[in-house]
């Protein structure tokens, strides 16, 4: 059957930094749903445009759209043995959707890590943060810096701030995350889905615990 791994945790945690290299390590494929959102945004899109008039207030896009994406990613063939997910689901009604999406190919979730860190460590990992134009790889400016300043050492592409990593949207952010996406850390527990990762470590030891815990 195929593996699913959601990767839940507050904004700034390193869901994505994460998600990148397991999917690397384990060959699955990566969705991530804000990465997906800045792509539309770049390509201007009709979807980019009412994500982005969200993404910039720090709030979720609403329900139906987010699944009607993700729902479409999870159909490529590059997801036949499933995938690594970050930043999805964010909502219970989300993460139901979720379940039926998953029923209707014959899957569920494997397991859900969470990853957690401390407010004023999403602040600082969150302000510092550098991502790829072209395919989102992630840096930060003092714990994971480019070779060369602006440039993405993968793919040579530039190196921006997201709009959303002000301080003040952050802060949202976060409230925004506590309201709607903590539901998800029981309802995932309850399903006996959910490994408790601390986030506050360097990127490797945290590679290693996830991929421990997922074996
Ligand atoms: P998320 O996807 O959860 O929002 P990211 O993976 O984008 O988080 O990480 C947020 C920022 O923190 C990035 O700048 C990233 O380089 C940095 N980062 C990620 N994991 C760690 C870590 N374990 N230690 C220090 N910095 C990290
Ligand atoms: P992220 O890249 O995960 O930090 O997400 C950036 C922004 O994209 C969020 O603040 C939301 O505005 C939007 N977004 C990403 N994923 C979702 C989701 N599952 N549901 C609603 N909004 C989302």
């Amino acid at each position: 059957m195929a593996t699913y791994i959601v990767l839940l945790g507050p904004p700034g945690a390193g869901k994505g930094t994460q998600a990148k290299i397991l999917a690397q390590t384990t060959n699955l494929a990566h969705i991530s749903s804000g990465d997906l959102f800045r792509e539309n945004i770049t390509n201007q899109t009709e979807l980019g445009k009412l994500a982005k008039s969200y993404m910039d207030k720090g709030e979720l896009v609403p329900d139906d759209i987010t699944i009607a994406m993700v729902r479409e990613r999870i159909t490529r063939s590059d997801c036949k043995n499933g995938a690594i997910v970050d930043g999805f689901p964010r909502t219970p009604i989300q993460a139901d959707a979720f379940e039926k999406i998953l029923d209707g190919l014959g899957a569920a979730v494997t397991a859900v890590p969470y990853v957690t860190a401390a407010e004023a460590v999403l602040i600082e990992r969150t302000g510092g943060r550098w991502s790829c134009r072209a395919q989102g790889h992630i840096y930060h400016k003092k714990f994971n810096p480019p070779k060369q300043e602006g440039i993405c050492d993968i793919d040579g592409s530039e190196l921006y701030q997201r709009d959303d990593d002000k301080e003040e949207t952050v802060a949202k952010r976060i409230r925004v995350y506590l309201e709607r996406t903590m539901p998800l850390v029981e309802y995932y527990r309850k399903r006996g889905k959910l490994i408790e990762i601390n986030g506050v470590q360097p990127v490797e030891q945290v590679t290693k615990e996830l991929l421990a815990a997922l074996k």
